[in-house]
């Protein structure tokens, strides 16, 4: 078994790092961690422009990036967007059927404007969660009577 150079404990053959100090016992191990330290570096420097609402959630994750939790948001936006004209559509062609008013209403609880005006009583936006939640009860709700009646 070898052991590592530099605290002398002995380490697995495959293992990438020492279990006691940490210390990369490869040629790639020493690099990745090379590549995450300076991730790291790049990170502390690039956070004071920042400006985002998004406090808090730095630090916690390994690789936090401001970047992909927009990517994220607007993946979600985009996905709201389809969901919410598409279920319009779905329940025009079924207007005056009654599954036709759930469905409605399930598409306007995704689409995100509506989740801005939800802020004005409220004080802040119900969650994306809520609104999914919202969506998902009136789109059961709609595609039940459609079963039943139709
Ligand atoms: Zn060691």
């Amino acid at each position: 078994m070898p052991s590592c150079p530099r605290c002398d404990a002995p380490v697995d053959d495959n293992a990438r790092y020492c279990a006691q100090c940490g210390a990369p016992q490869t040629e790639d191990a020493a690099e990745e961690l090379d590549e995450y330290v300076q991730r790291q570096a790049e990170q502390v420097a690039g956070s004071d422009g920042g400006g985002g609402g998004g406090s808090g959630s730095r630090g916690t994750d390994v690789f936090p990036s401001t970047e992909e939790l927009t990517d994220r948001e607007q993946l979600w936006r985009r996905g709201s967007y389809v969901l919410g004209y598409g279920t319009i559509v779905i329940a025009m062609t079924r207007v005056p059927a009654a599954e036709s008013w759930p469905l409605i209403l399930a598409s306007v609880a995704i689409l995100p404007p509506i989740r801005r005006l939800t802020a004005e009583p409220l004080g802040s936006p119900l969650k994306r969660e809520v609104m999914a939640g919202i969506y998902a009860v009136f789109a059961v709700i709609g595609i039940a009577l459609f079963v039943l009646l139709g």
